[in-house]
């Protein structure tokens, strides 16, 4: 098979490594290659990097006004719109996940561009009501520099528009790394965003491996701010390269999220939404509800309900507009995954469904909708994050106690309440740890709604009003209005 080339995107150019070092990107759905991607080292980060501050420090980018830059964002969101079937397509081919899926997110996406677009005009400083007569003080939002948006492989077009719309309504300039195993729709957007108008440098993008591109890139000295999404290793790894020069971090990690299942709840509701919150994206989704809290009344007919529901998951291609399951998207994942059902079976939990590969014509890496029952929140599979399409459903008898097993993780990303009594939803949704609570829904996402994590899930918010003043400086700006000489030198003012 002709594998499809792709070129890394600096300075508004389309280049190869300088090494003319490639790797391959693998379909999940085949574990075939498809494309060929130039693999960056050092060399082609400080290319990107110094590019990037060329950008920022350039009038031509400089002197576009915030307006104007709003306009350059409402224009990709139109250019998305109009390819979005190429982009939901390219996805799909490259991180497996379904289309039905990537269609619905690539549709959704002009709609963070175009909301960001209206924010960027709107970066509104302060004057202030000094305590001090003979003085006048004002604050600014400045743009921070060159941004370093570090990309995992799950949601990737989804991911970048949530750091990629913020850092340019605010005037920065940005060097994307997306995963090695998802890489194709970053270079598309980076082409779009030339189409709109953004000059040269502002968007690059450079593929290549985590340890070697993407840590070059996280500790060079010229990246002012670090948007990372991605596993906690990997993000301790982030947070030490940030330390070097003291740039700015905002963390989007992992989650063990509960979703909460009262006995009064709308029991039909509450199995789609276990569904949506497990097996859609086959589990590979940050905000998975993974922990099926359940109550004891309705424990046995929930958990008889969700593996009838569960069972006519129709696993294929993700291309087939049929598919409701595809594959892991990459071979790594699918072992995570094999090694965490192993350590569940070993420490006996109750395996109701699923624990294999699915039978899926050819070599691609997928695997059955699993289910196992746990007697302790404290069991490995209850406590870590599989990211693949394993639930663990354990029962609660009070509302105290699922409170207690909720809030019993390491992480705090979102949580899902199934329940009808309105004053029990809003004290569990004050009382859960979590950046994202969901009421009698799951998985919802929107451009004016903050998204970020509590605890081990990382720190700092994407999406929403703030998310643009996330990327700014605040600089205060001080004015002497007094005639008279400066006062004693010595002395504070
Ligand atoms: P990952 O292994 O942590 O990788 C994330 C990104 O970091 C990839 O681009 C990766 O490149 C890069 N990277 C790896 N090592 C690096 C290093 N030393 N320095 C700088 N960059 C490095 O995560 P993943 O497996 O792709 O994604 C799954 C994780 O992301 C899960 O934990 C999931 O929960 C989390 N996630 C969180 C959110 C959220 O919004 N909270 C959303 C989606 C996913 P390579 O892939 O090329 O190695």
């Amino acid at each position: 098979m002709t594998l499809v080339r792709f070129q890394m995107c600096i300075d508004g150019q389309w280049r190869d490594a300088q090494s003319g070092k490639t790797f391959d990107s693998l379909n999940p759905a085949t574990a075939q290659a498809w494309a060929q991607l130039p693999d960056a080292d050092e060399a082609d980060v400080e290319l990107a990097v110094q590019a990037a501050q060329r950008a920022f420090d350039s009038k031509e980018w400089r002197s576009i006004t915030a307006t104007a830059r709003g306009k350059l964002l409402r224009r990709l969101g139109d250019l998305i719109a109009e390819n979005k079937e190429h982009l939901a397509q390219l996805e799909s081919r490259d991180n497996g996940k379904l289309i039905r899926e990537t269609r619905g997110q690539v549709g959704y996406l002009p709609e963070f561009f175009h909301y960001t677009a209206g924010l960027a005009d709107k970066l509104e400083g302060g004057t202030l009501p000094l305590d001090k007569p003979d003085l006048f003080a004002y604050t600014v939002h400045e743009p921070i520099g060159v941004v370093a948006g570090i990309i995992p492989w799950n949601s990737p077009l989804y991911l970048t528009a949530i750091k990629l719309a913020p850092a340019l309504a605010a005037g920065n300039t940005i060097v994307l790394k997306p995963s090695e195993h998802a890489s194709a729709t970053i270079l598309e957007l980076a082409r779009l965003a030339h189409e709109a108008g953004f000059p040269p440098g502002v968007v690059n993008v450079v593929t290549g491996y985590g340890p070697s591109t993407g840590a070059a890139l996280t500790r060079h000295p010229l990246v002012r701010k670090i948007a990372f999404t991605g596993g906690a290793a990997t993000a301790r790894h982030v947070v030490r390269s940030s330390a070097e020069n003291f740039a700015k971090l905002s963390l989007e990690l992992g989650g063990k999220s509960p979703n909460i299942i009262f006995a009064d709840a709308d029991l039909d509701s509450a199995i789609n939404g276990a569904v949506a919150g497990i097996y859609a994206a086959s589990g590979q989704s940050c905000v998975a509800g993974s922990r099926l809290l359940v109550q004891d009344e309705i424990f046995d007919d929930f958990v008889e309900r969700l593996i009838a529901r569960a069972k006519r998951i129709r696993i294929g291609s993700p291309q087939d507009d049929a598919s409701e399951m595809g594959p892991m998207a990459t071979a790594q994942q699918l072992a995570v995954v094999e090694g965490l059902v192993a350590a569940a079976k070993a420490e006996g939990a109750k395996l109701h469904m699923g624990g294999k590969r699915a039978e899926v014509e050819g070599d691609g890496w997928f695997y059955e909708p699993t289910l196992f029952e746990c007697d302790s929140n404290s069991m490995t599979i209850m406590q870590e994050e599989v990211f693949g399409p394993v639930a663990a459903v354990i029962r609660f008898k009070t509302e105290e106690e699922a409170l207690a097993m909720a809030n019993d993780s390491q992480f705090g990303l979102a949580a899902g309440i199934w329940t009808r009594d309105l004053g029990r939803a809003h004290r569990l949704a004050r009382d859960v740890r979590s950046g994202i609570i969901w009421v009698n829904t799951y998985r919802a996402v929107s451009a004016m709604a903050p998204i970020g994590g509590f605890k081990n899930s990382g720190y700092g918010r994407e999406s929403g009003i703030d998310s643009v003043l996330a990327y700014t400086e605040l600089k205060t700006v001080w004015i002497n209005l007094s005639t008279a000489p400066m006062p004693d030198p010595f002395v504070m003012r």
